[in-house]
């Protein structure tokens, strides 16, 4: 299966929680948490178009600043959405650096920063590089309940978990896969190209069958025709759902099991051996094994465990052969 978007985690599983989506197609890319972004090449950084913040513990955030350097004189706005008091913190970010170089003639670029809950967006600020980061508020989205972003192809949905603090959960859904199978449009004697990409696009924003597209050489055909000539075939989008810090309590355990049900990827913290589980508790963290019954019992095609404990340097097959264990088992773990 062509992914939709390729996700990786930027510091792999023992590093500080950041995973990049990058799009297949767009030029753009997502990031499920903001740690280190050192590992991140300058123009990975570039397509970032939307940041989604867990929670506000430095390993989650203190790549603010890289991304703020490499993106600073470009173009363009980043969203950034997180807890409640994720605005404050961009802002003082932002307060701690003097911008008296900035000015009407600087680039577009600017940070939308959204405070969100399970009830929707508390608050939304706009801070532009060309008003030296002057802080304004404007009015948050209004978007279906548990949803962070929703446009034709995708949406962001969240769940607010218990760290201690809130701490929220994050899956990416596309919302209709839409498959070429090349045979059928080579029997159709049709050639790929970009026009497909425009008629794929049409499918998954529900155009009708009769909707006319342009083909390879400028033929115009109904969508139908592609569609009963079986070229383009829709399916269930793909589903990558992120979980990190998180204890194991019963209404945690519910959020995650619904945001991560059936996923086709799940990136779930996996920090502690379970000798260790009381230490974990005690910092509101998942045991390995916890982690991969959780990925297991939410159905999920493929889990990785991520964010290691930095005690355990040198031992993450520990952890892994704990979380591959209790994801593969057939009964409790
Ligand atoms: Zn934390």
């Amino acid at each position: 299966m062509t992914c939709f978007v390729r996700p990786r985690l930027a510091n792999g599983p023992a590093g500080d929680s950041t995973l990049l989506l990058d799009f297949a197609f767009g030029r753009r890319a997502v990031l499920f948490d903001l740690g280190d972004l050192a590992q991140l090449a300058p123009r990975e950084i570039l397509r970032v178009s939307d940041v989604f913040v867990s929670h506000l513990h430095m390993d989650h955030f203190a790549g603010f600043d890289r991304l703020l350097r490499v993106k600073l004189h470009g173009d363009g706005t980043v969203r950034m959405v997180g807890p409640p008091g994720l605005a404050d913190a961009v802002a003082a970010k932002l307060a701690a650096y003097r911008w008296n170089l900035l000015g009407p003639d600087s680039g577009s670029f600017a940070i939308e920063a959204m405070d969100w809950t399970e009830n929707g967006f508390e608050t939304a600020s706009l801070f532009r590089a060309r008003e030296a980061f002057r802080r304004r508020e404007i009015a948050p989205p209004s978007l279906p309940t548990g949803c962070l972003l929703a446009e034709p192809g995708f949406q962001v949905e969240g769940a607010t978990l218990d760290h201690g603090i809130a701490c929220l959960a994050f899956a990416l859904q596309e919302t209709l896969r839409v498959n070429v199978h090349k045979a059928r449009l080579d029997e159709m004697g049709l050639g790929v190209g970009p026009w497909l990409t425009a008629a794929k696009a049409l499918v998954r924003a529900g155009a009708g069958v009769e909707t006319p597209v342009e083909g390879p050489r400028g033929e115009v055909l109904p969508l139908s025709a592609l569609i009963a000539g079986g070229v383009l075939v829709a399916a269930p989008g793909q589903r990558v759902a992120y979980v990190t810090d998180s204890g194991w309590t019963e209404a945690n355990r519910t959020r995650i099991l619904a945001l991560a049900k059936g996923a086709d990827m799940l990136f779930i913290e996996a920090g502690f051996l379970d000798a260790d589980r009381a230490v974990a508790n005690g910092r509101h963290h998942l045991t390995a094994a916890q982690a991969g019954r959780l990925a297991r019992e939410a159905g999920a095609r493929r889990a990785v465990p991520h964010h290691f404990s930095a005690r355990y340097e040198g031992r993450g097959e520990e952890l892994v052969a704990e979380f591959e264990a209790a994801y593969r088992r057939s009964g409790e773990a």
